[in-house]
């Protein structure tokens, strides 16, 4: 709990701070990677660096988790640090890596801030992100510890490669050492690291898709502008990567609620995983996929995402084609007019955009927003400013 000494400090100057951030976190990430050049290489991808959407996520969340602690101080924002540990634990993220995050985003609040920060606005900032690391430490920890193995990453060798629509391909890994496997729950993800023609590895996170017992399968959508994914998409049969354990909170709850899965594009990987695992055990539940493609060709694990939909006695799949006929519906869904039950549990994966409009629409038609689960892959601005995840 936040000290009553440190709160009216946090609650004068927290409007300022998110004011300034813009400006203060690409400075934070500057001095930190300055200091630290080798967190560049397996740590932090360069990409979201550079976009500059990382150093806003990262310095955004001790801020939201702030400004929970001024509204709710008696609790801690649960899904915001389950989320940021499952995301640490992936990368291999330890203890003195948050001393040297503090170092440089309170160096980078201070710089900015001038005089105006006196040492006990300081200090109290300290207090908040101290509360914080200790809270997702204490995570971290749990998670590191519920695995089979105690390696972060474990060499695994491409097996087999498959094309699917969508610029997409499919990659089957096998260990390649004897390195205990933890299994996955549908919906998870690992980090897989790729050396770059620089040297430098750099780590992305890819859902899970089923396979076989003793492999790790995912599906690659290729970002033409990407950094990580074109290299993936040549590698032959053969290579060996760094992977990680699974991670990741966005998996079935434990309920016989509805389930309703509205994906877009590659964001149907997690879609596929929870489907296959309803089939496996012979759920009852009544399921409705929804997926939107711009065409079948461009459809990723489409026949894949069928067959599970088929295994199911109480199933169905709804597909849209934005630029062909070919799907049971042409164009982009009204998510109002997709007539929900409220009673449903919604999970969401696809672009930004496309999920605020569907969760804001489904949120609408009386779908509580803690029902609604959504994965974003990428850092996750849109939690920061979703008050509705909380209501
Ligand atoms: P990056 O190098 O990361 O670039 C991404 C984008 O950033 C590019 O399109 C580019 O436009 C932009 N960018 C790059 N450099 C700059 C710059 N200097 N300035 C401005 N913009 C820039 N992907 C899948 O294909 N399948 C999955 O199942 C999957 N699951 C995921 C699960 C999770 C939990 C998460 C977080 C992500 C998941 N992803 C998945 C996404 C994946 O991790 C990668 O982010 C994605 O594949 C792109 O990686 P990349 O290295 O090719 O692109």
């Amino acid at each position: 709990m936040l000290s009553e000494k440190s709160k009216p400090l946090i609650e004068a100057t927290a409007p300022v701070i998110v004011e300034r951030l813009p400006e203060i976190a690409p400075k934070f990430y500057q001095s930190m990677f300055e200091a630290h050049p080798e967190l560049l290489d397996g740590v932090f991808s360069r990409a979201n660096q550079k976009s500059g959407a990382q150093p806003l996520t990262l310095a955004g969340s001790v801020i939201a988790f702030a400004q929970h602690l001024l509204t709710h101080p008696d609790s801690y924002p649960d899904e915001l640090l389950s989320r940021v540990a499952h995301k640490h634990t992936s990368l291999g993220i330890v203890e003195p890596q948050y001393q040297i995050v503090h170092d440089h985003l309170l160096g980078a609040i201070a710089a900015d801030l001038g005089d105006a920060l006196t040492p006990e606005i300081g200090e109290a900032w300290d207090e908040v992100y101290w509360l914080m690391a200790e809270a997702l430490l204490k995570l971290e920890r749990g998670l590191y510890a519920s695995q089979a193995n105690d390696v972060i990453f474990a060499p695994f060798r491409l097996a087999e490669r498959t094309e699917t629509g969508g610029g997409t391909v499919v990659f089957t890994f096998e260990p390649a050492d004897d390195t205990p496997m933890t299994p996955a729950i549908a919906g998870q993800y690992v980090s897989v690291k790729v050396r770059m023609s620089d040297g430098i590895e750099q780590p992305r996170q890819f859902t899970l898709i089923p396979g076989q017992e003793g492999t790790r399968r995912i599906a690659v959508k290729k970002d033409m502008d990407g950094e990580v994914t074109p290299v993936l998409h040549e590698l032959p049969v053969g290579t060996e990567l760094p992977i990680s354990n699974p991670y990741g909170d966005v998996v079935l709850t434990d309920s016989e609620a509805p389930l309703v899965f509205l994906s877009a594009g590659i964001g149907v990987t997690p879609m596929v995983s929870f489907l296959d695992n309803l089939a496996t055990e012979g759920s009852t539940r009544e399921v409705r996929a929804i997926r939107v493609d711009p065409t079948d060709a461009d459809a990723p694990l489409l026949s894949e995402q069928q067959e599970a939909v088929a295994k199911l006695s109480n199933g169905s799949l709804e597909r849209w084609t934005t630029k062909s006929l070919e799907g049971d519906h042409t164009g982009r869904p009204d998510f109002a007019e997709l007539n929900v039950s409220p009673d449903s549990h919604v999970y969401l994966c696809g672009r930004l955009g496309f999920m605020q409009d569907a969760r804001s629409a489904l949120v609408a038609a009386g779908v509580p927003g803690q029902n609604i689960r959504y994965e974003i892959f990428g850092p996750d601005l849109w939690m920061l400013h979703d008050d509705a995840a909380r209501v």
